[in-house]
């Protein structure tokens, strides 16, 4: 499960590693991704790292790309998937990493301030137009990584600028444009580059979170343990649509099941492995595209250490 001297590390004992990343940030060993994530499924990451400032997290990723030690950034893991056997390296949790600053027109939010709490800082002096994003349970550097949104916008659109760190291990500060926002990707997600904070606008229009989030809950299986749609809508149609239509709702391997209420989420009833739930994504995107010659992207990120 640990990285080895020679196999996985390079250079650098697995002792003088986990020193290094322990003056970095706590380094908690052999953490169970289950308990990180909405799925609840998802076995022991080998070290799971809580930075406490921005600035450990490049020295963190610095330290992973000199050991070659595979490592992945985690915000609410509301959109991810951990695979049974765990993960094999460093998982960056953003957990410690809130904070926000209203700055005029714009907040600086720290990447693992969860978008719920920087909604309720927002209605506290009156702006309520993030309140599309009511109810996505992210942070908002996974938000920012995942461009995440509903039909209304998207978190891209308010970017004006986001902190990451570099190649290098450095912070660089990416204009929107540089962010190469598309329907629920961006230049972070397709390239896995840390996201420390985003600078958003304020000024856009008012939303009525209240609503949005009712009518979402008339629609979606929002009590029920998902990682949200798991899969993208294919350009003019709805992936739950044509899972629907392919027979699929209530559809289960093991304890992974195709959601009666809306069929682009996958539920875990309790105890799903997720061996199950990735079988079931299989069989859904073999039978939709047996019947509609259509295959569904995944939006979902599923980890493979
Ligand atoms: C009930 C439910 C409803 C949902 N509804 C919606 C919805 O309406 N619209 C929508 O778009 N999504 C929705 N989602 C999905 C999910 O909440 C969003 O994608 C969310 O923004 C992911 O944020 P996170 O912090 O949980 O990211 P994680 O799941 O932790 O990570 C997702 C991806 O982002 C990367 N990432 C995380 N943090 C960072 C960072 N700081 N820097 C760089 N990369 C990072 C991860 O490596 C991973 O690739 C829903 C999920 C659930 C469970």
């Amino acid at each position: 499960m640990f990285p080895e001297g020679g196999k996985v590390l390079s250079g650098v004992s697995p002792e003088e590693f986990l020193l290094r990343l322990s003056r970095a940030a706590e380094v908690r060993l052999a953490e169970p991704m289950a308990q990180h994530t909405t799925f609840g499924v998802g076995g022991e990451a080998a070290y799971y790292v809580l930075p406490e400032h921005p600035a450990a997290v490049g020295e963190i990723v610095g330290l992973c790309r000199g050991a070659s030690v595979p490592h992945v950034i985690l915000g609410a893991g509301s959109n991810v998937l951990f695979p049974d056997r765990g993960y094999p390296g460093v998982v960056i949790s953003t957990e410690r990493l809130t904070g926000i600053r209203i700055d005029g027109p714009y907040a600086d939010v720290l990447a693992g301030t969860r978008i719920g709490e920087l909604l309720v800082r927002l209605h506290r002096v009156g702006i309520h137009s993030l309140d599309f994003l009511s109810g996505i349970p992210g942070t908002v550097g996974g938000a920012v990584a995942m461009n995440a949104g509903v039909p209304e916008g998207t978190i891209g659109g308010l970017v004006e600028h986001v902190w990451a760190v570099d190649e290098r291990g450095e912070i660089s500060l990416l204009d929107k444009r540089s962010c190469r926002f598309a329907y629920r990707d961006s230049l972070f997600r397709e390239e896995r580059v840390p996201i420390l904070a985003a600078r958003l606008r304020l000024d856009g229009p008012a939303y009525d979170g209240r609503a949005l989030l009712a009518r979402r809950a008339e629609s979606q299986p929002l009590s029920s343990r998902s990682a949200g749609c798991v899969f993208r809508n294919p350009p003019g149609d709805a992936a739950g649509r044509l899972i629907e239509a392919a027979g699929l709702k209530g559809f289960r391997v093991g304890m992974a099941k195709v959601s009666e209420k809306h069929a682009n989420f996958i539920l875990n009833l309790g105890g799903a492995s997720s061996a199950d739930i990735r079988k079931l994504i299989d069989i859904v995107r073999q039978k939709v595209y047996k019947s509609f010659r259509i295959l569904l992207k995944l939006e979902i990120e599923v980890i493979d250490g």
